[in-house]
C-alpha cells in the first residue's frame, strides 16, 4: 500500500480522499471491495438509507457485489458520502468504537429483558390488549449511528412521550413567556393524572396530563383541529429524520371513551382561567388524545430522541427542527418531571432527561451524545416502564452518562465511549511523543499518570520510543522502557526504535535498545529481527 505522504504533489483534498480509500483497503490489496464499504459503514452504526447516504447506496447498487474499486472509481462512487465515510473511518463519529459499544448495550438489553414484573396498563381499554412481552429498544447518536434490539420496529401509540413534543411546538410558537403564564414548571410531587393544579391555578408543568393538555391547547389556536393535527405531525416527520407518524385510531377512541378524568382536569382548569380566552376545552382534549394516540416505533422515537440530544437539528436531515432554547427548556422539565412519581429518583439515579408513557415507552436524552427509546408494555407501579428503567439504570451503570458522571472522577470505573474520550488519548498521545521527542523525563511520568499509553502509536505507526530514539534521547529511552514501552514495535515503514537510532547514529540508545535487558538480542532492527 503506499502511504498518502508518498504520494508527492497531491493537494490537502487529495490526501484525505486517499486516506479514506486506504482506509476500505484490505491488507495487501490495490482496490476497495464494494462490500467492505457497505461493511465500514454498518459496523459504525450507519445505515444504507440514511439520507446522506442515499445516493452513495444507489451507486452502489448498481454495482455487481464482487466488484472492486481503484482509487479514481471509489472516488467518484463515494462523492455524495465522503464526508460522513472519513469521519467514519477516521474514528470522528460520536461513539467511534461503536461495535463494542452496542455489544454492552445489548447485554443490559438481554439482562433487563428477563424482569417479567410488572402488569399492562388498563385504564385505556385499547392499550390492556397489547402484548405484554414485547421489548424493544433503539438509540440514534447525533451522527446518525443507529442501533436496535428487539421489537425496535413495532408500533406503539406514544401516549404521554407527546407532551415534551408538545410543550416544544407550544414554545417555538409562542415563547417562554407566553407558554408559562399558563403552566409552571415545578415536578408536581402527585399523579401524573391528579386532579391538581398549582398556586396559580395552572397546572403544576407539561409532562404530567394537566399540562399536556395545555401545551395541545396552544398550539395553532386560531387553526381548524383538523390542520393543527397535520400540523404536528409534519413536525414529528422533521423530528424523525423524514418517517411520519401513524394514528391508533382505536386507541384514541378508546381514550376519548374512558377519560372521565382528563375531561375533570379540563373543566378544573377551565374554572380557574387557565386557558387563554377563547379556547374550546372539548376540542382541546381531543387534540391531547389524538397526540397521544400517535403511533411509532422505538426506532423512529430513537431518532426523535437523538435529534432533542443535539440540540434541535435531526441528525439524520441536517435540519434544525426545534430552536437550542427550546430544547433546553424541554430538557430541563424532562429531566425533573418526565417519569411521574418517580422523577425525583430517576434524576437522582439515571441523571438524565426522559420521558415515559402509559404505553409503556421510555424516551431517554444523553445531551449531545445520543436519544435512545425503549419500549415494553409492563409498567410499574408509578406507570413506568419496568424493562425500559432497569435497561437505563444498567446503562448508566457501565457508562458514564449520569449528568454529573463528569465532576471529579468519581465515575471513573464507568466506561466513556464518547469521541471525546478518544480525542483526549489522542491528544495525551501527541503530547507524550512530544515529550519523548525531547527528552522531557518529568514530563513522559506525568502524561503516563495521567493514562497516556506508552505503546500507542500515531497514523504512521510510530510511539514515543520511535521519537525518543531517532532524536538520541537517552534518558527518555531509559524513562519509556521502565515505564513498559516495548522495543519491538514497528512503524509502517518497518522500523523498530533501535532501527531509528542506528540510523541517526545514537550508538548509546541502540545499545539500550538493543542490551541484554531487552531479551532477544537486536530484536529490535529490522536487519536482526
Ligand atoms: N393519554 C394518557 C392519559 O391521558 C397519557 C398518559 C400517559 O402516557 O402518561 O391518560
Amino acid at each position: 500500500m503506499t502511504g498518502f505522504h508518498q504520494a508527492g504533489g497531491r493537494t490537502p483534498d487529495a490526501v484525505r480522499q486517499r486516506r479514506i480509500f486506504e482506509g476500505l483497503l484490505l491488507p495487501g490489496e490495490e482496490r476497495v471491495r464494494v462490500p467492505e464499504i457497505l461493511r465500514a459503514l454498518a459496523d459504525r452504526g450507519l445505515r444504507r438509507e440514511d439520507p446522506r447516504l442515499r445516493s452513495l447506496s444507489a451507486r452502489l447498487d448498481e454495482l455487481p457485489r464482487e466488484a472492486t474499486l481503484d482509487e479514481d472509481g471509489f472516488l467518484h462512487a463515494a462523492r455524495s458520502g465522503l464526508l460522513l465515510l472519513e469521519a467514519a473511518i477516521s474514528g470522528r463519529l460520536t461513539i467511534p468504537e461503536f461495535g463494542g459499544f452496542v455489544a454492552e448495550v445489548g447485554g443490559a438489553f438481554r439482562e433487563s429483558a428477563r424482569n417479567r414484573d410488572g402488569a399492562v396498563a388498563d385504564y385505556i381499554p385499547q392499550l390492556g390488549r397489547v402484548e405484554p412481552e414485547q421489548f424493544g429498544l433503539a438509540l440514534c447518536t447525533v451522527d446518525g449511528q443507529r442501533h436496535t434490539e428487539g421489537d425496535a420496529c413495532t408500533t406503539f401509540c406514544i401516549q404521554s412521550v407527546s407532551k415534551p413534543l408538545n410543550y416544544c411546538f407550544a414554545l417555538e410558537e409562542l415563547g417562554e413567556e407566553r407558554v408559562h403564564r399558563h403552566m409552571g414548571c415545578e415536578p408536581s410531587g402527585v399523579s401524573f393524572n391528579e386532579l391538581a393544579l398549582n398556586r396559580e391555578g395552572v397546572p403544576h408543568n407539561p409532562m404530567i396530563n394537566a399540562g399536556g393538555i395545555m401545551s395541545g391547547a396552544l398550539i395553532r389556536r386560531q387553526d381548524p383541529i383538523s390542520d393543527r393535527f397535520d400540523h404536528v405531525t409534519n413536525l414529528w416527520t422533521r423530528l424523525a429524520g423524514g418517517v411520519r407518524p401513524g394514528f391508533s385510531n382505536a386507541t384514541y377512541l378508546s381514550e376519548r371513551a374512558t377519560a372521565d378524568r382528563n375531561f375533570a382536569l379540563g373543566y378544573s382548569m377551565r374554572e380557574h382561567g387557565a386557558f387563554p380566552a377563547g379556547s374550546d376545552l372539548v376540542e382541546d382534549l381531543e387534540f391531547y388524545f389524538q397526540c397521544c394516540s400517535l403511533e411509532m416505533t422505538a426506532d423512529s422515537l430513537s431518532v426523535v430522541a437523538a435529534t432533542l440530544a443535539n440540540g434541535g437539528l435531526c441528525p439524520l436531515t441536517g435540519e434544525q427542527v426545534l430552536g437550542q432554547a427550546t430544547v433546553q427548556s424541554c430538557l430541563s422539565l424532562m429531566l425533573s418531571c418526565g417519569m411521574y412519581d418517580y422523577s425525583g429518583e430517576w434524576a437522582f439515579r439515571i441523571g438524565l432527561p426522559a420521558k415515559s408513557g402509559v404505553s409503556g415507552v421510555v424516551l431517554t436524552v444523553v445531551p449531545n451524545v445520543m436519544g435512545i427509546c425503549t419500549w415494553s408494555p409492563r409498567l410499574d407501579e408509578q406507570g413506568n416502564s419496568v424493562r425500559g428503567i432497569e435497561f437505563c439504570k444498567r446503562l448508566v451503570e457501565r457508562f458514564n452518562f449520569h449528568v454529573y458522571d463528569g465532576l471529579g472522577d468519581a465515575a471513573r470505573h464507568k466506561a466513556d465511549p464518547r469521541r471525546a474520550a478518544h480525542a483526549d488519548r489522542r491528544q495525551l498521545l501527541v503530547d507524550l511523543c512530544w515529550a519523548a521527542s525531547e527528552g522531557d523525563c518529568e514530563g513522559i511520568q506525568r502524561l503516563v499518570v495521567r493514562g497516556a499509553d506508552v505503546n500507542a502509536a500515531d497514523y504512521d505507526g510510530r510511539t514515543p520510543l520511535h521519537l525518543a530514539a531517532s532524536e538520541g534521547r537517552e534518558a527518555a529511552v531509559r524513562a519509556l522502557l521502565g515505564l513498559g514501552a516495548s522495543a519491538d514495535i514497528r512503524d509502517r515503514w518497518g522500523n523498530a526504535p533501535a532501527d531509528d537510532a542506528e540510523r541517526e547514529g545514537h550508538e548509546a540508545v541502540v545499545d539500550l535498545l538493543t542490551g541484554p535487558e531487552l531479551s532477544g538480542g537486536r530484536r529490535g532492527l529490522a536487519t536482526g529481527a
